[in-house]
């Protein structure tokens, strides 16, 4: 099967912080892949912009590079490169002054999209805002793509929104959350809204609970500074996990658009419960087997920061009240895996009679590794003897599903062209991720007023012994990690 592309507009996307690992690493491999696949059309252009005093050729050869390393997968089509790097530029800026606007702007087309990709660190933010407008950057259909961390606490976050919203109105703000642009984060959606099948089990009275789980392996990965200041909740709950969970318990929206699903989900970030200290289980990796303990990977022995959480939380709405929402991440677990899991309850009664095997039916959708979903269901053993039961999994990958040879969009390719087509629908709103903060503060405020340590964990464990005991006291197991 064929993907069908339908190539955008004319663009000109200008990439601040162009030389650094964001955008050498997803954003402008992303960009090639669209190109080669035929979604970029001749009148788009992408313009890098950093510091560095690089010509727009030593720019290409950078850029070149940095395709060969994070392509992966079979080489690239050299003739396919070569085109696309014909399509940047790049323009030696400083954010904070005025070197380089002036070159930017006279760069600009005015009869194409515009848009601009923050991918500095946000700080910036703020003279990149100023700098657009200072020098007739700013149209009204003018786009900005922002980076995460969105702010650090609700307070932050807050200045952030004042900030952009006094240049921008919301309508240009694209704030990235890139598990949004998953394929199957997206298919989640169409599991739901598409098919009569789940929506009327999909509430309180059928689902037993839900858990939620993004499990690394990697470290801090050489941003200790920044990660020993954040954590697991700041950095993946705030806006990750709670994204994924507002997909799984939102209402319909009544079409797919950007206003409709993202009210959708605010209503239900407002519906969550405060979270008791009992239904919180931090963790810290140690030292094991050669690998450095997270402390000395962020070089500070008297962190307290959380490199692991699980947490249990409810959402007060009447689809979902008695339904807990269990979800954990960490990092330097033993395998890197995420997933939803939607456990339903178990049938009123067995006509199998009570010892007859029994597995709950589950819908697991997959993020990573292999992007898909499997429904675990009952059937009868096959065979003679009697009736015998056994659970199975009806599988679907979506590569497999979808031809095998079909290439899945990284989230960046499609978020990026969502950001040229005007799209917002996965693109988190200011007051959204104000709500979430919203309810992150408190439980972050609670835990370190009693001055709580997180739990060791061995690196490549599947976290702290506490985080079975949250679900094992209400008679639930995680799923394993593998
Ligand atoms: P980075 O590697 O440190 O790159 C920063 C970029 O900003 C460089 O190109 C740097 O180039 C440029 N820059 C610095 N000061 C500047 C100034 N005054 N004016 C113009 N350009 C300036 O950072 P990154 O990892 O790519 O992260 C970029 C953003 O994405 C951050 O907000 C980060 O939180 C976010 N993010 C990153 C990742 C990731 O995996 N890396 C993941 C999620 C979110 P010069 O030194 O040449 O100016």
């Amino acid at each position: 099967m064929v993907a069908r592309v339908i190539p955008v507009e004319p663009f000109d996307l200008v990439v601040f912080g162009a030389t650094g690992d964001l955008a050498r690493r997803k954003i402008l491999p992303s960009l090639f892949r669209r190109f080669a696949e035929g979604q970029m059309p001749p009148g788009a252009r992408v313009i890098g912009a950093a510091r560095s005093t690089l010509t727009a050729d030593t720019f290409r050869d950078h850029i070149a590079a940095a395709l060969d390393e994070h392509l992966g997968g079979a080489a690239p089509d050299r003739d396919a490169v070569a085109s696309f790097l014909q399509r940047l530029d790049y323009v030696a800026l400083d954010a904070g002054d005025e070197t380089g606007w002036r070159a930017l702007a006279a760069r600009m087309r005015p009869d194409v999209v515009q848009a601009h990709y923050f991918s500095v660190a946000p700080p910036l933010f703020a003279d990149l805002a100023a700098g657009l407008d200072r020098h007739g950057l700013n149209r009204p259909d003018t786009r900005v793509v922002v980076e995460k961390p969105f702010g650090h606490d609700l307070g932050s976050a807050r200045a952030l929104n004042a900030m952009l919203a006094g240049h921008f109105d919301e309508s240009q703000v694209y704030r990235i959350d890139h598990y949004l642009g998953k394929e199957t984060v997206q298919n989640l959606m169409a599991v739901r809204f598409a098919n009569i099948l789940f929506e009327p089990l999909w509430n309180a009275r059928f689902v037993d609970h839900v858990q939620i789980t993004v499990a690394e392996t990697v470290g801090v990965e050489g941003r200790g500074g920044y990660y020993d200041a954040s954590g697991a909740m700041r950095d993946m709950v705030q806006n990750h996990l709670m994204q994924l969970l507002c997909l799984i318990a939102m209402e319909p929206p009544h079409r797919f658009e950007p206003d409709a699903v993202r009210d959708e989900k605010l209503k239900v970030i407002r519906a969550l419960d405060p979270v008791r200290p009992e239904d919180i289980v931090r963790g810290q990796y140690r030292a094991a087997g050669g690998v450095k303990s997270f402390a000395e990977e962020v070089e500070n022995p008297e962190s307290r920061t959380e490199s692991y959480i699980a947490l249990r939380v409810g959402v007060s709405s009447w689809r979902w009240k008695g339904t807990p929402f269990y979800l954990r991440t960490g990092k330097r677990l033993r395998a890197r895996a995420s997933e939803i899991a939607v456990t339903f309850r178990d049938p009123p009664h067995s006509i199998f009679g009570e010892d007859a095997p029994w597995r709950a039916n589950v819908l697991v959708i997959r993020l990573q590794p292999d992007e898909g979903m499997t429904l675990r269901v009952m059937i009868k053993e096959p065979g003679p003897g009697g009736m015998r039961l056994k659970d199975v999994a009806l599988d679907m990958s979506f590569a497999e599903a979808l031809g095998g040879e079909m290439h899945i969009p990284d989230a960046y390719e499609r978020l990026i062209m969502d950001v040229i087509r005007g799209n917002q629908t996965l693109f988190m709103r200011g007051d959204e991720v104000e709500a979430a903060w919203a309810w992150t503060d408190p439980v972050i405020a609670g835990w370190e007023a009693r001055g709580d340590r997180p739990h060791p964990y061995d690196p490549g464990s599947t976290g702290p012994e506490d985080a079975l005991m949250l679900m094992h006291r209400d008679g639930r197991r995680w799923r394993e990690i593998r």
